[in-house]
């Protein structure tokens, strides 16, 4: 029996939309700016289609400039290279995102450090890791960043709390983790490696999974009244051909015990783009030395 509270990402990030939108209009209408985004997508992933296309459009709805590239899976990497070093310079792109992964001739690394720190709207610069690490400002992942959001729009204070994160990617759980720690949560990382992972879960007041393995984490695994954040995308094939999704958390188990929980789907995945949209407003302001536009850095109250 579900009991937990539902973190519901499709109304959140609706919210968080809007703001960006109020927050693009403002900087337009008192600086003649629109943000711009320049996606980059290298081959024909049918998965990363969808990610780019959404991006696309959630830019175009919010109000932002956006472009899109596609190249061939065959480019080489220093046609790629070259593309971002000519977009690093360009005044009207604000956020550079190349969709991941990228072709295996392809250096991640590379593509990643050749992205001017100041437009690396995804995060994953290891400059801009070590700007969140050291507690200075910086362009955070956007899925850890959603991540943050929908706890605080749950939790009034976060200060002094368990969180425990599985998973430790660049991506997902290291930046969640040291977000939480930036919110003087009290934070463990675990892994593939940890000893005992479920009763290390058991006593989490906030738990983010970001592991990838379906419904790992089960229902007595959750302390009483815990903030769950299920970060995993899981497909299975199912009938028809289509893909049913699952997250890392074992949802029905877990929505009796917790406080409150994402679903997969409809829980962290949509604040990701959402995310995104903050980045490249934020990029847009902070390159052009603004300092009346509002940036939305928390999920705005519910009306
Ligand atoms: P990675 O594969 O890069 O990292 C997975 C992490 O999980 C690793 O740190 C790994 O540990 C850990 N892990 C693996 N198996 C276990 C285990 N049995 N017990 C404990 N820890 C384990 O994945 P990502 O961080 O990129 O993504 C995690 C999940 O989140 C995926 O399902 C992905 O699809 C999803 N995702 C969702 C997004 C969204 O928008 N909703 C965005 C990005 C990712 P170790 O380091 O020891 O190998």
């Amino acid at each position: 029996m579900t009991t937990a509270t539902i973190i519901d990402g499709k109304e959140a990030s609706a919210r968080l939309k809007d703001c960006v939108a109020k927050a693009v209009a403002d900087l337009k209408a008192k600086h003649g700016l629109v943000p711009g985004l320049a996606t980059v997508l290298v081959g024909e992933d049918p998965a990363s289609q969808v990610y780019v296309a959404s991006k696309q459009k959630t830019a175009h709805a919010l109000g932002m400039n956006s472009i899109q590239h596609n190249l061939p899976a065959a480019t080489s990497e220093a046609d790629l290279l070259n593309l971002l070093r000519s977009l690093n310079p360009d005044p009207a792109i604000n956020g550079i995102l190349v969709q991941l992964p990228v072709p295996k001739h392809i250096d991640t690394i590379k593509v990643i450090t050749t992205t001017a720190v100041a437009k690396d709207v995804d995060g994953l610069h290891p400059e801009s890791a070590g700007r969140l690490m050291s507690g200075r400002a910086a362009l955070v992942s956007c899925t850890p960043m959603g991540c943050l959001m929908l706890i605080k729009d749950v939790l009034a204070d976060l200060t002094g709390l368990h969180a425990v994160v599985v998973g430790r990617s660049n991506l997902v759980g290291k930046p969640v983790a040291h977000l939480l720690l930036n919110e003087n949560c009290t934070v463990t990382i675990a892994h593939s490696r940890t000893r005992d992972l479920a009763a290390i879960c058991r006593t989490a007041d906030i738990l983010v999974a970001a592991v990838g393995r379906k419904e790992m984490i089960r229902g007595d695994w959750i302390k009483p009244g815990a903030t769950v954040i299920d970060v995993g995308i899981n497909r299975v094939p199912a009938a028809g051909g289509k893909n049913k999704l699952y997250g890392d958390v074992n949802f029905a188990e877990a929505s009796a015990v917790a406080g409150a929980i994402t679903p997969v789907p409809g829980g962290v995945g949509l604040m990701t783009v959402a995310c995104l949209m903050v980045n490249t407003l934020k990029a847009c302001v902070t390159q052009n030395g603004i300092t009346d536009v509002a940036l939305p850095m928390r999920l705005p109250p519910r009306v």
